[in-house]
């Protein structure tokens, strides 16, 4: 007979660390809860696909910590016990168990932070937070960092990182003797490497699926359900990143902002979801790539494990400080005052754009695109249309399998909206059809001419891009980084001038209809 346990401990969905302390050793005493709830489900309208990989995630860990002979608790969607909600199924579970402590992993967004730490308040019984021990650094390490700055260069927290993790560090210089080989690391996909067929899991997802659709639950996107290719254990997701290292790095700097209309990962690791729902570790993924790197088997240039280490421990973890730093006022902000509506082919794919509906309908169909299309063709054409951020932000939450709040709002808000008026980017991250055609295939083969800036078959980013620059000139003018562009206007002819403006609000107005 096994004793009476007393401490009830949380998992939630994104904290699948089979590596944290709290897993080392079996104890009698302790029982983890982890919960499908619609409180989850529902905060926003979610891809199909990532509802059905956290659950099987979630599924799949209950069960190796019940192998390891840990006390599990798990509740499924449809139990008819289950409340729908954390703090109401915990204060349940309390109640029918006696358990006289309740510890949880401090979570990584705001709302649930919020939320735990008031019911924490709340409950008669002992609460203790503990630390996730997936990221390098601390919530607020990088507002530490940049006190007293108003900008949060990340180039120059990346070096810190660098340095504090001797990570491709020699003797304190960056090995290569650059920190950075972005520069190498901007090619337009040559059909010179072949693309590596990539690691499609078949999880069959079919009674989650089920289960979701019965409870009806709302979501978006498509799904196979008999064969979800994203990762859902720590041994696949070990794979995913075994495969990453050996096949793809090798030429992953080099083609990471191309775009092409018949392939929808390129030299992409396809490791978000398994470095957000924390079946991965950060620290473990970087030194996985650095030791392919240092074997030379098959030999990786240094811009492209530079590229890769700059992503994992530069981006991310800057991404998720300046979501500690940025919170809540980041949420709510909205730098320009768009108010657009989202245009449905967003929802659709359905569009005569060949940019936005490659990048769309792969995002409908497998949830993932990526950061190019998501930067430079979706949210460049949200910021150029003058499109409310929270839509924007909302479309993001959902849509993606690695869409997680710390990470998906200062990406979208921040990064790709200038919403926060430049704390993070030092100019809006817009451009023209030049960039799009230049690093993809996909004006070779759209209705509109990519060359044409107004009159029959002009594409829309070209207008649209002008008309960006001309209706906020007061809020960016003054920037360095800009004045050429306002130049370059204001030397243009005034009647191309009225031609490019009149044929944006054509667009603008009729946006559905693109
Ligand atoms: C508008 C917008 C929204 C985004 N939303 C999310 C999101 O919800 N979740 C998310 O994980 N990423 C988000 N990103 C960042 C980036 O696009 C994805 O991390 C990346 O596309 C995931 O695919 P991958 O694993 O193949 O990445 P790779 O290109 O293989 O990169 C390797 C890893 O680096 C990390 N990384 C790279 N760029 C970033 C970045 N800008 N911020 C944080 N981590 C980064 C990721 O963990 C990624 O798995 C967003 C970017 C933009 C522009
Ligand atoms: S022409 Fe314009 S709309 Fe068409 S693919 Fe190129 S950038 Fe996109």
């Amino acid at each position: 007979m096994r004793s009476k346990p007393s401490i009830l401990r949380l998992i939630l969905g994104d904290q699948l660390n089979l590596k944290h302390s709290w897993f080392k050793l079996p104890n009698d005493d302790v029982v983890y809860v982890l919960m499908e709830v619609r409180q989850e489900t529902d905060y926003t309208l979610h891809h199909i696909q990532k509802v059905a990989a956290f659950f099987a995630a979630m599924r799949s860990f209950a069960d190796r910590l019940k192998e390891l002979g840990h006390r599990v608790i798990y509740l499924h969607l449809d139990a008819p016990d289950n409340r729908q909600a954390l703090a109401e199924n915990i204060q349940y579970l309390i109640e029918q168990h006696a358990f006289s402590q309740f510890e949880y992993i401090l979570p990584d967004e705001f709302r649930l932070d919020a939320q735990l730490r008031a019911l924490a308040q709340t409950l008669p019984i002992k609460c203790h937070p503990v630390d996730s021990e997936h990221f390098s650094t601390e919530r607020q390490d990088l507002a530490d960092f940049f006190q007293g700055k108003k900008r949060y260069l990340m180039e120059s927290f990346y070096r810190w990182m660098r340095k504090r993790h001797d990570i491709l560090m020699d003797h304190g210089k960056p090995v290569g003797g650059k920190w950075n080989f972005d520069q190498k690391n901007r090619q337009t996909y040559d059909h010179k490497v072949p693309i590596p067929a990539p690691i499609l899991f078949e999880n069959d997802v079919s009674e989650i699926v089920d289960c979701i659709q019965k409870k009806g639950v709302k979501t978006l996107g498509e799904i196979q359900a008999h064969r979800l290719i994203w990762p859902v254990t720590r041994d696949q997701a070990l794979e995913l990143l075994d495969r990453f290292v050996t096949d793809v790095l090798p030429a992953f700097g080099t083609y990471q902002d191309a775009m092409l209309s018949t392939n929808w990962y390129l030299f992409h690791s396809r490791l978000s979801f398994a470095l957000n729902s924390k079946m991965l570790d950060p620290l473990e993924v970087i030194q996985a790539a650095v030791k392919a790197w240092q074997a030379q088997n098959p030999p990786v240039a240094i811009q492209q494990i530079e590229g890769f280490v700059r992503q994992v421990l530069g981006w991310r973890e800057y991404m998720r400080g300046i979501y500690w730093t940025l919170m809540p006022k980041l949420e709510s902000s909205n730098y320009f005052s768009h108010t657009g509506d989202l245009p449905s082919f967003y929802w659709t794919g359905t569009t005569d754009m060949t940019c936005m509906q490659k990048t769309i309908t792969q995002s409908l169909q497998y949830a993932y695109a990526h950061h190019i299309q998501r930067l430079m063709v979706t949210g460049n054409f949200a910021l150029l249309a003058g499109i409310d951020p929270q839509a924007v932000d909302d479309w993001y939450l959902g849509i993606y399998i690695d869409a997680i709040q710390w990470v998906e709002l200062p990406n979208t808000r921040a990064m790709s909206q200038f919403a926060d008026g430049g704390q993070v980017a030092t100019k809006p991250y817009v451009s023209s059809a030049r960039y799009i055609n230049a690093m993809s295939d996909y004006c070779k083969s759209c209705n509109y001419d990519w060359k044409k800036r107004y009159g029959t078959g002009s594409c829309p980013f070209n207008s649209l891009y002008w008309d960006f620059f001309n209706r906020h000139r007061e809020l960016l003018q003054k920037n360095a980084r800009i004045g050429m562009m306002y130049r370059t206007w204001d030397r243009m002819d005034s009647n191309q001038r009225k031609d490019i403006l009149r044929q944006a609000h054509a667009y603008r107005n009729n946006l559905n209809t693109l």
